[in-house]
C-alpha cells in the first residue's frame, strides 16, 4: 500500500470515529441540561440519582470533547504531512499503533 493509500485510509477512520462522537453528542444534549426534579421522581435519593446521572453525563461528553481533539489534530497532522509521526520524539508511530488509535499523537514509548 502506498503511503498516499494508508493515509487516506487512516483519514477515512478518523473521520468516522468524528462522526460517531458527534452524533453522540447530538442525542445526548438533553442530559446536559440542569437537574430538574420532575413529578414522578420525588424524595432526595431520587434527586441524588439524578445528580449523579448528570455528573456521569457530564463526564462522558467531556470526554468526547477529548477525543474530538484528539481527532481534529490527527486530522491536521495528516494535512501537514505529519501524520505518524511521534509529537514528542520524533520517531515513526507503530503501524500496529496507529490501527488501534489513529488518533494517537505519541509513540508507544513516550506513551508510557
Ligand atoms: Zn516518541
Amino acid at each position: 500500500m502506498s503511503i498516499e493509500t494508508e493515509l487516506e485510509a487512516y483519514r477515512a477512520l478518523l473521520a468516522e470515529r468524528r462522526a460517531e462522537l458527534l452524533a453522540l453528542a447530538d442525542t445526548s444534549s438533553g442530559s446536559r441540561r440542569p437537574v430538574e426534579l420532575d413529578q414522578s421522581r420525588v424524595g432526595r435519593l431520587s434527586r441524588m440519582d439524578a445528580m449523579q446521572d448528570q455528573a456521569m453525563a457530564l463526564e462522558t461528553a467531556r470526554r468526547r470533547e477529548v477525543e474530538l481533539r484528539r481527532i481534529d489534530a490527527a486530522l491536521k497532522r495528516i494535512d501537514e504531512g505529519e501524520y505518524g509521526y511521534c509529537l514528542t520524539c520524533g520517531e515513526e508511530i507503530a503501524e500496529k499503533r496507529l490501527k488501534l488509535d489513529p488518533a494517537t499523537p505519541v509513540c508507544i514509548d513516550c506513551a508510557r
